[in-house]
Protein backbone atom coordinates (compact mmCIF):
# COMPACT_ATOMS: atom_id res chain seq x y z
CA UNK A 1 0.00 0.00 0.00
CA UNK A 2 0.96 3.52 -1.01
CA UNK A 3 2.59 5.74 1.71
CA UNK A 4 0.00 8.61 1.98
CA UNK A 5 1.63 12.21 2.40
CA UNK A 6 0.70 15.35 2.81
CA UNK A 7 1.74 18.53 1.37
CA UNK A 8 1.11 21.75 2.96
CA UNK A 9 2.30 24.93 1.27
CA UNK A 10 0.83 23.48 -1.73
CA UNK A 11 0.32 26.38 -3.75
CA UNK A 12 3.69 27.09 -3.31
CA UNK A 13 6.43 26.81 -5.57
CA UNK A 14 7.93 23.30 -4.12
CA UNK A 15 4.25 22.59 -3.02
CA UNK A 16 3.67 22.65 -6.92
CA UNK A 17 7.27 20.49 -7.49
CA UNK A 18 6.12 18.01 -4.62
CA UNK A 19 2.55 17.51 -6.31
CA UNK A 20 4.54 16.28 -9.43
CA UNK A 21 7.06 14.30 -7.39
CA UNK A 22 4.13 12.41 -6.07
CA UNK A 23 2.44 11.65 -9.19
CA UNK A 24 5.38 10.29 -10.61
CA UNK A 25 6.20 7.97 -7.05
CA UNK A 26 5.14 4.17 -7.26
CA UNK A 27 5.28 4.11 -3.26
CA UNK A 28 4.12 7.16 -2.00
CA UNK A 29 0.82 9.05 -2.79
CA UNK A 30 -0.55 12.52 -2.39
CA UNK A 31 -3.42 12.56 0.73
CA UNK A 32 -3.81 15.69 1.58
CA UNK A 33 -3.12 19.28 -0.03
CA UNK A 34 -2.83 21.93 2.23
CA UNK A 35 -3.04 25.88 1.78
CA UNK A 36 -3.31 28.68 4.42
CA UNK A 37 -6.39 29.70 5.97
CA UNK A 38 -8.20 31.99 3.95
CA UNK A 39 -6.91 31.04 0.30
CA UNK A 40 -9.42 31.02 -2.78
CA UNK A 41 -8.43 27.24 -3.77
CA UNK A 42 -9.68 25.55 -0.20
CA UNK A 43 -12.11 23.05 -1.77
CA UNK A 44 -10.54 22.81 -5.25
CA UNK A 45 -9.64 19.71 -7.06
CA UNK A 46 -5.75 19.34 -6.03
CA UNK A 47 -4.75 17.76 -8.92
CA UNK A 48 -6.79 20.16 -11.33
CA UNK A 49 -4.66 22.90 -9.10
CA UNK A 50 -1.60 21.83 -10.18
CA UNK A 51 -2.41 21.00 -13.66
CA UNK A 52 -2.30 17.30 -13.23
CA UNK A 53 -5.43 16.35 -14.16
CA UNK A 54 -8.66 15.73 -11.71
CA UNK A 55 -7.52 13.36 -8.70
CA UNK A 56 -11.05 13.68 -6.27
CA UNK A 57 -8.55 15.19 -3.36
CA UNK A 58 -9.94 18.55 -1.95
CA UNK A 59 -7.71 21.26 -0.47
CA UNK A 60 -7.84 22.03 3.13
CA UNK A 61 -7.07 24.59 4.71
CA UNK A 62 -5.97 22.85 8.29
CA UNK A 63 -3.80 19.47 9.47
CA UNK A 64 -6.97 18.95 11.13
CA UNK A 65 -8.67 18.31 7.98
CA UNK A 66 -6.16 16.38 6.74
CA UNK A 67 -5.32 12.35 6.99
CA UNK A 68 -1.52 11.16 6.35
CA UNK A 69 1.00 9.09 7.01
CA UNK A 70 4.08 11.37 6.45
CA UNK A 71 4.15 16.01 6.25
CA UNK A 72 6.04 17.60 3.93
CA UNK A 73 6.62 21.11 4.64
CA UNK A 74 8.09 23.49 2.61
CA UNK A 75 6.38 26.67 4.02
CA UNK A 76 8.02 29.54 6.54
CA UNK A 77 9.57 29.19 9.67
CA UNK A 78 6.15 29.92 11.86
CA UNK A 79 4.18 27.36 10.28
CA UNK A 80 6.77 24.69 10.59
CA UNK A 81 7.02 25.27 13.97
CA UNK A 82 3.23 25.12 14.68
CA UNK A 83 3.36 21.97 12.01
CA UNK A 84 6.25 20.24 13.65
CA UNK A 85 4.23 20.53 17.39
CA UNK A 86 1.05 18.76 15.12
CA UNK A 87 2.88 15.82 14.00
CA UNK A 88 4.80 15.14 17.40
CA UNK A 89 1.16 15.57 19.33
CA UNK A 90 0.26 12.62 16.74
CA UNK A 91 2.78 10.78 16.23
CA UNK A 92 2.87 11.60 13.00
CA UNK A 93 7.00 11.71 11.25
CA UNK A 94 7.65 14.93 9.14
CA UNK A 95 10.10 16.18 6.20
CA UNK A 96 11.09 19.85 6.23
CA UNK A 97 12.32 21.82 3.73
CA UNK A 98 11.63 25.15 4.94
CA UNK A 99 14.96 27.39 5.37
CA UNK A 100 15.72 30.99 7.14
CA UNK A 101 14.70 29.74 10.93
CA UNK A 102 16.36 31.69 13.96
CA UNK A 103 17.76 30.04 16.68
CA UNK A 104 14.36 30.08 18.51
CA UNK A 105 12.47 29.08 16.21
CA UNK A 106 15.10 25.68 14.79
CA UNK A 107 15.32 25.20 18.30
CA UNK A 108 11.58 24.39 18.68
CA UNK A 109 11.52 22.22 15.44
CA UNK A 110 14.28 20.18 16.51
CA UNK A 111 13.16 19.83 20.30
CA UNK A 112 9.84 17.43 18.54
CA UNK A 113 12.75 15.15 17.37
CA UNK A 114 12.27 13.80 21.15
CA UNK A 115 8.76 12.91 19.85
CA UNK A 116 8.65 11.98 16.22
CA UNK A 117 11.64 10.89 13.16
CA UNK A 118 12.30 14.35 11.44
CA UNK A 119 14.15 14.91 8.21
CA UNK A 120 15.66 18.76 8.38
CA UNK A 121 17.79 19.97 5.77
CA UNK A 122 17.91 22.81 3.59
CA UNK A 123 18.36 20.89 0.66
CA UNK A 124 16.92 17.52 -0.74
CA UNK A 125 18.62 17.10 -3.70
CA UNK A 126 20.86 14.25 -4.29
CA UNK A 127 23.59 16.60 -5.75
CA UNK A 128 24.07 18.85 -2.97
CA UNK A 129 24.12 15.83 -0.71
CA UNK A 130 27.10 14.45 -2.40
CA UNK A 131 28.81 18.09 -2.57
CA UNK A 132 28.48 18.17 1.37
CA UNK A 133 30.51 14.45 0.94
CA UNK A 134 33.11 16.53 -1.41
CA UNK A 135 33.57 19.52 0.37
CA UNK A 136 34.43 17.46 3.47
CA UNK A 137 37.21 15.77 1.59
CA UNK A 138 37.97 19.45 -0.13
CA UNK A 139 38.06 20.77 3.55
CA UNK A 140 40.42 17.94 5.12
CA UNK A 141 43.23 18.58 2.10
CA UNK A 142 43.00 22.69 1.42
CA UNK A 143 41.70 23.71 3.85
CA UNK A 144 44.11 25.31 5.94
CA UNK A 145 46.23 26.85 3.00
CA UNK A 146 43.35 27.72 1.26
CA UNK A 147 41.03 30.88 1.73
CA UNK A 148 37.00 29.49 1.39
CA UNK A 149 34.33 31.54 0.00
CA UNK A 150 30.94 30.05 -0.67
CA UNK A 151 28.62 31.89 -3.70
CA UNK A 152 24.72 31.09 -4.09
CA UNK A 153 22.26 32.35 -6.82
CA UNK A 154 18.68 31.92 -6.43
CA UNK A 155 15.93 33.49 -7.90
CA UNK A 156 13.83 36.97 -6.80
CA UNK A 157 11.41 35.41 -4.86
CA UNK A 158 13.80 34.28 -2.39
CA UNK A 159 13.19 35.63 1.31
CA UNK A 160 16.17 34.62 2.91
CA UNK A 161 20.03 35.03 2.52
CA UNK A 162 22.53 33.50 2.70
CA UNK A 163 20.76 30.69 1.61
CA UNK A 164 20.23 27.68 3.87
CA UNK A 165 21.69 25.09 1.51
CA UNK A 166 25.16 27.97 1.73
CA UNK A 167 25.09 28.19 4.94
CA UNK A 168 24.93 24.28 5.30
CA UNK A 169 28.26 24.40 3.06
CA UNK A 170 29.85 26.76 5.38
CA UNK A 171 29.14 24.49 8.40
CA UNK A 172 30.29 21.19 6.66
CA UNK A 173 33.60 22.65 5.97
CA UNK A 174 33.89 24.90 9.34
CA UNK A 175 33.34 21.69 11.12
CA UNK A 176 35.63 19.50 8.81
CA UNK A 177 38.16 22.41 10.17
CA UNK A 178 37.36 23.07 13.90
CA UNK A 179 36.21 26.20 13.06
CA UNK A 180 32.86 27.92 14.96
CA UNK A 181 30.83 29.33 11.73
CA UNK A 182 29.24 31.72 13.81
CA UNK A 183 32.99 33.02 14.53
CA UNK A 184 34.33 32.77 11.10
CA UNK A 185 31.93 33.35 8.71
CA UNK A 186 31.52 37.12 6.65
CA UNK A 187 28.38 38.02 4.80
CA UNK A 188 29.13 40.52 2.21
CA UNK A 189 31.86 42.60 2.07
CA UNK A 190 32.24 46.69 1.66
CA UNK A 191 34.41 49.40 1.40
CA UNK A 192 37.72 49.67 4.02
CA UNK A 193 37.79 45.92 4.27
CA UNK A 194 41.43 45.30 5.58
CA UNK A 195 43.67 42.21 4.38
CA UNK A 196 41.52 38.90 4.27
CA UNK A 197 41.89 36.96 7.20
CA UNK A 198 42.56 32.93 6.21
CA UNK A 199 40.66 31.96 9.15
CA UNK A 200 37.33 33.26 7.72
CA UNK A 201 34.66 31.58 5.39
CA UNK A 202 32.98 34.51 2.79
CA UNK A 203 29.64 34.24 1.73
CA UNK A 204 28.37 36.11 -1.04
CA UNK A 205 24.69 36.23 -2.73
CA UNK A 206 23.23 36.87 -5.97
CA UNK A 207 19.62 37.46 -6.47
CA UNK A 208 17.46 37.61 -9.02
CA UNK A 209 15.01 36.01 -12.38
CA UNK A 210 14.08 32.40 -12.09
CA UNK A 211 17.62 30.93 -10.87
CA UNK A 212 16.50 27.20 -8.74
CA UNK A 213 19.47 27.56 -7.11
CA UNK A 214 23.51 27.55 -7.83
CA UNK A 215 25.98 27.23 -5.02
CA UNK A 216 29.70 26.89 -5.67
CA UNK A 217 32.36 26.79 -2.96
CA UNK A 218 35.90 28.05 -3.76
CA UNK A 219 39.54 26.61 -2.15
CA UNK A 220 41.63 29.73 -3.06
CA UNK A 221 45.11 28.83 -2.90
CA UNK A 222 48.68 30.04 -3.94
CA UNK A 223 48.61 29.40 -7.62
CA UNK A 224 45.69 26.78 -7.70
CA UNK A 225 41.90 26.87 -6.56
CA UNK A 226 39.00 24.55 -6.53
CA UNK A 227 35.72 25.02 -6.88
CA UNK A 228 32.73 22.78 -6.47
CA UNK A 229 29.73 23.91 -7.81
CA UNK A 230 26.06 22.76 -7.85
CA UNK A 231 23.55 23.65 -10.23
CA UNK A 232 19.73 23.07 -9.45
CA UNK A 233 17.58 22.98 -12.96
CA UNK A 234 14.34 22.28 -11.45
CA UNK A 235 12.72 22.09 -8.42
CA UNK A 236 11.96 18.50 -9.05
CA UNK A 237 15.31 17.42 -7.75
CA UNK A 238 14.33 18.90 -4.25
CA UNK A 239 10.48 17.29 -4.52
CA UNK A 240 12.04 13.77 -5.55
CA UNK A 241 14.29 13.76 -2.10
CA UNK A 242 11.57 14.93 -0.49
CA UNK A 243 9.53 12.27 -0.97
CA UNK A 244 12.59 9.32 -0.92
CA UNK A 245 12.87 11.02 2.77
CA UNK A 246 9.28 10.23 3.87
CA UNK A 247 9.12 7.12 2.74
CA UNK A 248 12.54 6.49 4.53
CA UNK A 249 11.15 8.33 7.52
CA UNK A 250 7.83 6.28 6.90
CA UNK A 251 10.09 3.00 7.42
CA UNK A 252 7.97 0.45 5.75
CA UNK A 253 5.63 -2.05 7.37
CA UNK A 254 7.23 -2.37 10.56
CA UNK A 255 6.48 0.79 11.23
CA UNK A 256 8.02 4.29 10.96
CA UNK A 257 11.77 5.04 12.06
CA UNK A 258 12.54 5.98 15.94
CA UNK A 259 11.88 9.32 16.89
CA UNK A 260 15.04 11.63 15.98
CA UNK A 261 16.79 14.48 14.08
CA UNK A 262 17.82 12.86 10.67
CA UNK A 263 19.01 14.50 7.32
CA UNK A 264 19.46 14.31 3.92
CA UNK A 265 22.83 12.47 4.02
CA UNK A 266 21.33 9.93 6.60
CA UNK A 267 18.48 8.93 3.83
CA UNK A 268 21.40 8.93 1.77
CA UNK A 269 23.22 6.58 3.93
CA UNK A 270 26.14 9.00 3.65
CA UNK A 271 26.54 9.83 6.98
P1 LIG B 1 6.54 29.80 -1.82
O1 LIG B 1 6.38 31.14 -1.21
O2 LIG B 1 6.31 29.62 -3.29
O3 LIG B 1 5.57 28.74 -1.06
C1 LIG B 1 5.29 28.76 0.32
C2 LIG B 1 3.81 28.41 0.45
O4 LIG B 1 3.45 28.23 1.83
C3 LIG B 1 2.92 29.52 -0.09
O5 LIG B 1 2.05 28.97 -1.09
C4 LIG B 1 2.10 29.97 1.13
O6 LIG B 1 0.78 30.34 0.80
C5 LIG B 1 2.12 28.67 1.95
N1 LIG B 1 1.70 28.87 3.34
C6 LIG B 1 1.94 29.93 4.16
N2 LIG B 1 1.32 29.72 5.34
C7 LIG B 1 0.69 28.54 5.27
C8 LIG B 1 -0.11 27.78 6.16
N3 LIG B 1 -0.39 28.23 7.41
N4 LIG B 1 -0.60 26.58 5.76
C9 LIG B 1 -0.33 26.11 4.54
N5 LIG B 1 0.41 26.78 3.62
C10 LIG B 1 0.92 27.98 3.99
O7 LIG B 1 8.00 29.32 -1.43
P2 LIG B 1 8.83 28.08 -2.02
O8 LIG B 1 9.77 28.56 -3.07
O9 LIG B 1 7.91 26.94 -2.31
O10 LIG B 1 9.74 27.74 -0.73
C11 LIG B 1 9.16 27.40 0.52
C12 LIG B 1 10.29 27.17 1.53
O11 LIG B 1 11.06 26.03 1.13
C13 LIG B 1 11.28 28.34 1.65
O12 LIG B 1 11.70 28.42 3.01
C14 LIG B 1 12.44 27.90 0.77
O13 LIG B 1 13.66 28.49 1.11
C15 LIG B 1 12.43 26.43 1.04
N6 LIG B 1 13.09 25.57 0.02
C16 LIG B 1 13.82 24.54 0.49
C17 LIG B 1 14.39 23.63 -0.39
C18 LIG B 1 15.11 22.43 0.17
O14 LIG B 1 15.57 21.57 -0.61
N7 LIG B 1 15.21 22.31 1.50
C19 LIG B 1 14.23 23.82 -1.78
C20 LIG B 1 13.47 24.90 -2.23
C21 LIG B 1 12.88 25.78 -1.32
Amino acid sequence: MAVKIAVTGFSGRMGRALAEALALSEKAEISAAIVRPGSSLVGADAGEVSGLGRNGLAIVDCLEKADFDVLIDFTAPQVTVDNAAYCAAHNLPIVIGTTGFDAEDKASVLAQAEKIPLCLASNFSTGVNLCFKLLETAARVMGEEADIEIVEAHHRHKVDAPSGTALSMGEVVADTLGRDLGTVAVYGREGQTGVRDRETIGFATVRGGDVVGEHSVMFLAEGERVEINHRASSRLSFARGAVRAALWLSGGAEGHRAPGHYDMRDVLGLN
